[in-house]
Formats: structure tokens, sequence, C-alpha cells
């Protein structure tokens, strides 16, 4: 099994999907876990719940912030399910739904888990090897490369992507190169869009933060509470240290990104380069400063409304639908000194997508407020490669020996785009993957 995540999006919808299982959890005989993101570990919990008591082999650094994940949600799960059953009660009516798992599956699954450092490569089962390669999307994340050999002659050689990452991600590696495959499986997130560069981001996030200090207002950024908002106080411990910003008071408000920081700072060994010189060879937590704050209690972040003068507010949830950060939006929103810095992908019919399009009022709370604050904007940040940057790395594999790319991972547009750009590039075995076929590979 390499991933079990699970879906997310119209709450019945995924919950239809995610009880969806057409396969016995107790006939795995090993399960892998490319990186932490909900979407590909979600269901781990169930899986195990379902009865697989295998391992799930994944980096450390993956199972660390699988066990956030993966935890999260099982209380949202609770608080949901005691919500509903509440409203049922009220109404008179039935109450069926029942939580996907619990916290006692989490520890259950983190029991489970074995980990790895990249590129030490060991037995899963008889005759197959998987080895992890860093796949430079979020920390931890890496490509799982299966060897197969059953004769003792030839190796088959099975890449499966996870997600693909970038390169010239602040604290993370590039993504590392593996060894020639015979077959490809590959994500298509953006399989029909390029970004604009990597590069770029630290300098437009000081310009936002000193116009806004000049104006006396505070920046306020709705951010995801794993990589995004570590990448964010990474840039800002660097201008800081640099001079580019003024010192100003910066909060993390978020309990889940203070956890998953603390995460972060506890594995510097899968930072890139350029952070151990800047911060590690100096002896110097990338991720801690004299300026910063990490925000507990609500009662502290509730102090933060009567903050006087310039600050930095990096706050979740990323798409400022739920969480710490409506209340901050709610009391800045509408003051034209302040600034919304959009950071992140945002939905559409989410919040976070009305601020970027500037809608003159928006619902913060339950509440119509107007939006006069400026709303600036980093794009430069996205965690998946684009079709040019997914090209760019397959090209360097043995295309001789590669005998097909399987596409996953993908909407049906850029699932379909990425494979008529495959082939035009050549690549003539390329192939979207249907749910429930099988494919025998040789
Ligand atoms: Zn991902």
């Amino acid at each position: 099994m390499i991933d079990c995540g699970a879906f997310q999006g119209k709450r019945k919808e995924a919950d239809r999907k995610n009880r969806e299982w057409d396969f016995d959890a107790k006939e795995i005989d090993a399960a892998v876990l490319t990186h932490a993101h909900y979407d590909h570990s979600g269901l781990m919990p169930l899986l195990v719940k379902k009865g697989y008591r295998g391992n799930i082999f994944s980096t450390s650094a993956t199972r660390d912030l699988a066990h956030i994940i993966m935890m999260d949600s099982a209380k949202i799960q609770a608080r949901d399910g005691e919500f509903l059953k509440k409203q049922a009660k009220k109404e008179g009516g039935d109450f069926e739904w029942e939580p996907l798992y619990a916290e006692k599956e989490v520890i259950q699954t983190i029991n489970q888990f074995v980990s790895l450092s990249y590129e030490r490569p060991i037995f899963i089962a008889p005759n197959i090897e998987v080895c992890f390669y860093d796949a430079g999307h979020i920390l931890g994340s890496s490509l799982a490369v299966f060897t197969i050999n059953e004769d003792g002659n030839r190796d088959l050689r099975i890449a499966y992507s996870g997600d693909l990452g970038r390169k010239n991600k602040p604290i993370i590696r590039d993504p590392a190169l593996i060894p020639d495959p015979d077959y490809l499986v590959l994500e298509s997130t953006y399989g029909d869009r390029l970004h604009d560069s990597t590069e770029g981001a630290m300098e437009k996030l000081a310009d936002v933060i000193n116009r806004t200090v000049e104006r006396g207002g505070k920046v306020i950024v709705p951010a995801f509470a794993i990589e995004r908002t570590q990448e964010l106080v990474f840039f800002l411990h660097l201008l800081t240290d640099a001079r580019k910003i003024p010192r100003l008071p910066i909060f993390v408000d978020s309990p889940m990104a203070t956890n998953a920081t603390a995460i972060f700072k506890v594995h510097p060994e899968c930072y890139d380069e350029e952070t151990n010189q800047a911060f590690i060879d100096h002896h110097n937590n990338p991720f801690g400063f004299n300026e910063l704050k990490y925000i507990e209690s609500t009662s502290e972040s509730k102090e933060l409304n009567n903050l006087q003068g310039p600050a930095v507010i990096i706050s979740s949830s990323g798409m400022c639908e739920a969480g710490r950060i409506q209340h901050h939006l709610i009391h800045n929103i509408s003051n034209p000194v302040n600034t919304i810095l959009i950071a992140g992908y945002m939905a559409e019919n989410t919040l976070g997508r009305y601020i970027r399009e500037k809608k003159p009022e928006v619902r913060v709370l339950g509440k119509w407020v107007p939006l006069r604050a400026e709303v600036a904007e980093i794009d430069t940040l996205s965690a998946h490669a684009d079709y040019g940057e997914m090209w760019e790395y397959v090209r360097r594999l043995d295309l001789k020996r590669l005998k097909k790319i399987f596409l996953v991972h993908g909407e049906n547009k850029s699932l379909s785009v990425f494979s008529d750009f495959l082939r035009r590039q050549g690549i003539q075995e390329v192939e979207i993957v249907e749910k429930g076929k099988e494919y025998l590979l040789t």
C-alpha cells in the first residue's frame, strides 16, 4: 500500500468517498507513506482500524508530521460527531454518523511506523526493497523507489513520485534524482499549469511589510500550519537579521503551526545547504528569534486584538475557513492601514478566495464586513512542481529503460493535458491510471 490519503472538500461527498473501501486491509503486506499531507496520510488510521497490522515505512520527519495531521483529523471528527449528534437531537432525528477513526487508532497507527532516513534501502517484503529519495515537496517528503527481484537476475524498479516538489524551496532540499526506473508513477496536480519562478518571494514579503509598517498597520497572513508557516517564519528571520525589515513583533497564532514548527526544529537532517549555512553552522534556530512569539492560549490570542502599532500575525486556517485567523481578520480587515497577505492556495468558495478577489464585503464569523485593508499576494511558494518542472525531472531519467509513466493524483483536465504534453516530449507510453483497474508490471 503506497499512501492512504483522505479526500477533502465538500463534507458529504468527501465523507462518502472516504468510506468507500473495496479491499481487505488484512491482505496488505506492507505500507509506505511518501509524505505527511492529509491527502496521503489521512486514512492510514482507518487502514489500521480495519485490521492492518504490518509496518508503515516512512522518513522520521514524515512520521512526526503525519502524527500531528492524523491526530488533528481525529479531534476534528470527534468534535463534528458531537455537534451533529446535538443537532440531530434538537431536530428529533436519528443520528448515524460516526467518525472514520478516533485518537486511539491514530496512536496505534503511530506504533506501526518504521522510520528510515533518505537513501537507506530496506526490504519490506520478500524480494521487495524500498528506498526513499528527497521529493523536495514538504519536510520529510519522499519519492519511494521499489526494487523487485524475484529470480535473482534482473531488478524491476518502480518509482512512485508521491508529490514532486520544486527546486529552491526555502528550508528543504531540491528533489533528489532517483535511480533509473522501469516504471514511474507520477503525480499530476499541476499537469496543466506553470508557476512563477520560486525566486523573489522573500523580497516581496519585505516590500509588503515595509509599506504596511509605514502606514502604521498590521500584516495578517492566513497560512497553512505545516510548511507555509515555517517558510514565512524562516524568511522573516532572514529579513530581520539582514535588517531588510524593521524590528517588529511577529506572532504565529496557531497551536498546530506551533507543534509543526517544533517538528521542523528537530529534523535538521531535512534542511538544505543554505539553511545549514545561514543557521545551523551558527548554532542558530531557524524558527526562533527575539521578535517572534508563538501564541499558545486563546487568551493570549485574544490579547492580540488590543495590540497597538505594526505587527505581523500568521495564523490558520490557510484558507480562512475556520480557526483563529477569522478573529484577526474581523479586527483588521476593515482598516485600510492593514494588509491581508495571501501566501497560499485559496480554493473556490472559501473566504480566502473572496479576499484574494478583493470583494468589497466579506462574511467573517457570520458577519458581513467591508474589506478595506490592502490585499497583497505572494504566489511563488507552491510546493508542487508544475508540468515544466516535472518534465525537467523526468527527462534526466534513462528514458530508454523507462517502459511507461503512469499518471495519478490530478484532476481530469490536468491529467489529460499532462499526458498529451509528455507524448509531445516523446514519451510514447503514458497511461492515466483508472480506479479499480489492474496493471501488470514486468
Ligand atoms: Zn503533498
